[in-house]
């Protein structure tokens, strides 16, 4: 893994990175470039519905006004025979059926003859046969821009060793066209075993072909040897980047591993961009897949490139079939300017999608070695902050927190985590605002950190995947053994985080893991590696129980966006954001949540995604 660099994050090499254009609502000081998630390993979409482009979503249809008053017609959706989920209480309400009215709102909760009623002409009218209906749910902390431009290509993710890379590549190299590009993601370096990692292995299988295949840390890749031709790589570069390589064997000839952005670049400028079309479409395709996955809302936790551009199209289009809250970036040396126009920024969206918030970065990753640890981890590293001045961190905090602007802090290691804290203390001291502060991450947090998020009011958001997936029980995996047991111990505290009364806010921090908020949600139970759930949980008293993790991804995200009012429950007057799943996820076991099938989802009340059966 390579050190992140302090002055700015580290940029992923999906291929559409150089010639993106500037974001025109960016504010100075922003970086323009697609820039990853937060530095952690990427994970494949194993648990992804696979098949993307087949879900059901035709675009809302247009509204035909109902006539002058006639309050029959207002219902835009009517759903019977339902089981209506409160997460708020985790019982299931005395009503069976609902009806939406014209403004996106529960307007009735009743038997189904009452609310069968309700419907008109143009009503849409679903007979549930009994599933599951809770508020919709919403992912946490995900990047849908990124991460559908870093899994555009083909999915190695699932590859356990050479030859299952060998078949996926053969058959997408029967797939093209003489002379195309093979684009790949999610190659897990184990595959190559004690091999050294590069492109050797696929040299027959890629004979002739371009190939830009990404490592799954998406901070590395492998070229082929017809792409390094194309590019006019044959051996050794020096970079401004001290850690960008283009990794050479001892005849100093490129073995086709390209270590960092910098040496990416290189072959990824020779390699065909996707047109602003496809990568719209590729976005829309993504979202698509989040709503037949069960999700109706995201905290987006970044603005980069066009990505704003991308969100009011798609809503403008009426394609947009997520709620979107959208948290810019504010990185070290922003200005007053650039805190200004992050300011003004606020509020601006459209129908479904909102600028709300700004996300920040306290420190990297443990795994990188870019942590901030009150101690350095066991190789020495982990040992500063990823703002060369702390200060101007907190003073940027309190700025924002008088705006009546809420943080989002990227914050891993427990010195990290103290320094947001005592950040938010401080703008909660110099002015009495109502905003609802939030860390990103918390992996690793001693017991006096731990009580301050319900002290302070901040809302703890947490990626219990992370845990599952990048982590062992046993502790052999690279966080533990940098941490050591002592801190290993505290891994991803979601349990205590609950229990001393914070808000905990679950996501997916997608493409980092997968979307699928069941998996989620089963994750933060079981603690085990989604792909072999016999093997043991990591922390186990950490687990949250069924309806804990539910309120992670209902009432946890709606007090969070200070919208519980609003959102996050079934009841009249609030959004129909709404979730259908075939099976009671608090008495599904936590092993079989991530496969529960989802039924049906609405936004606003308008059906987003439905089981082709339904
Ligand atoms: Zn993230």
């Amino acid at each position: 893994m390579r050190p992140v660099s302090r002055v700015s994050p580290p940029c992923p090499v999906s291929p559409p990175c150089p010639t993106s254009p500037p974001c025109p609502t960016s504010p100075p000081g922003l970086p323009t470039r697609p820039l990853p998630t937060d530095g952690l390993r990427l994970a494949g979409l194993s648990g992804c519905p696979r098949p993307y482009a087949r879900t059901p979503f035709p675009g809302f249809p247009s509204h035909v006004p109902p006539p002058p008053g006639d309050p029959v017609s207002t219902t835009r959706l009517v759903l019977l025979s339902a089981r209506l989920l409160d997460p708020a209480t985790g019982a299931f309400l005395p009503q069976t059926a609902l009806a939406v009215s014209d403004d996106g709102r529960i307007s009735a909760l009743g038997d189904d003859r009452e609310i069968r009623a309700l419907a008109g002409p143009g009503t849409t009218v679903v007979d549930l046969k009994g599933a599951v209906v809770t508020p919709g749910l919403v992912d946490g902390h995900v990047h849908p821009v990124t991460g559908a431009e870093l899994t555009g290509g083909l999915d190695l993710s699932g590859c356990a060793d050479l030859d299952d890379v060998r078949a996926e590549l053969a058959r997408e190299v029967r797939r093209l066209a003489r002379g195309e590009w093979l684009f790949a993601w999610g190659l897990d370096p184990n595959v190559f075993g004690d091999r050294p990692v590069g492109v050797a292995p696929f040299d027959a299988v890629l004979d002739g072909v371009p190939a830009f295949l990404l490592l799954f840390d998406a901070h590395s890749a492998l070229a082929s040897r017809r792409a390094l031709e194309l590019a006019g790589v044959d051996g050794p570069r020096t970079f401004a980047q001290a850690s960008a390589e283009v990794v050479c064997d001892a005849d100093g000839r490129p073995t086709g591993l390209l270590q960092e952005d910098a040496a990416c670049a290189l072959v990824e400028r020779v390699a065909p961009q996707p047109t602003r079309e496809e990568r719209r479409e590729g976005l829309a395709v993504a979202l698509r897949a989040m709503a037949a996955a069960g999700l109706t809302g995201g905290h987006v936790m970044d603005a980069n490139g066009d990505s704003l551009a991308l969100y009011g199209e798609l809503d403008a289009a009426g394609e947009l079939p997520l709620r979107l809250r959208v948290a810019p970036w504010c990185q070290p040396g922003t200005d007053a300017d650039g805190v200004r126009a992050l300011i003004e920024q606020q509020g601006t969206g459209g129908a479904l999608w909102r600028v709300t918030g700004v996300k920040l970065f306290m420190d990297g990753t443990i795994d990188n070695g870019t942590a901030w640890l009150e101690r350095p981890d066991r190789n020495g590293e982990s040992t500063g902050a990823f703002w060369p001045d702390p200060a101007a961190y907190t003073q940027i905090v309190g700025e924002l927190h008088r705006a009546g602007v809420a943080t989002a802090t990227h914050a891993i290691g427990d010195a990290a985590v103290r320094h947001a804290l005592d950040s938010v203390e401080k703008a909660q001291a110099s002015a009495t605002v109502g905003v609802r502060h939030r860390v990103e991450h918390i992996e690793t947090v001693p017991d006096d950190t731990l009580r301050r998020f319900a002290e302070l009011g901040v809302v703890a958001s947490m990626q219990p995947t992370h845990c599952c997936d990048f982590t062992r029980a046993d502790h052999t995996d690279n966080w533990s053994r940098r941490l050591g047991e002592e801190r290993a111990s505290l891994a991803w505290r979601c349990r205590d985080l609950v229990d001393s009364g914070a808000t905990v806010v679950l996501g997916s921090d997608w493409p980092i893991a997968p979307f699928p908020p069941l998996g989620v949600l089963a994750g933060a139970r079981h603690r085990r590696p989604s792909r072999d759930l016999g093997q043991a949980p990591h922390g186990p008293e950490q687990a949250l129980t069924g309806l804990e993790a539910l309120r992670g991804m209902t009432t946890g995200p709606a007090y969070a966006a200070g919208e519980e009012h609003e959102a996050g429950r079934l009841a009249v007057g609030y959004r129909a954001d709404l979730t259908v799943l075939a099976a009671d996820p608090l008495t599904t076991p936590a092993t079989e949540l991530a496969d529960v099938p989802v039924r049906l989802t609405a936004v606003d009340g308008r059906v987003t995604f439905r089981a082709t059966d339904l």
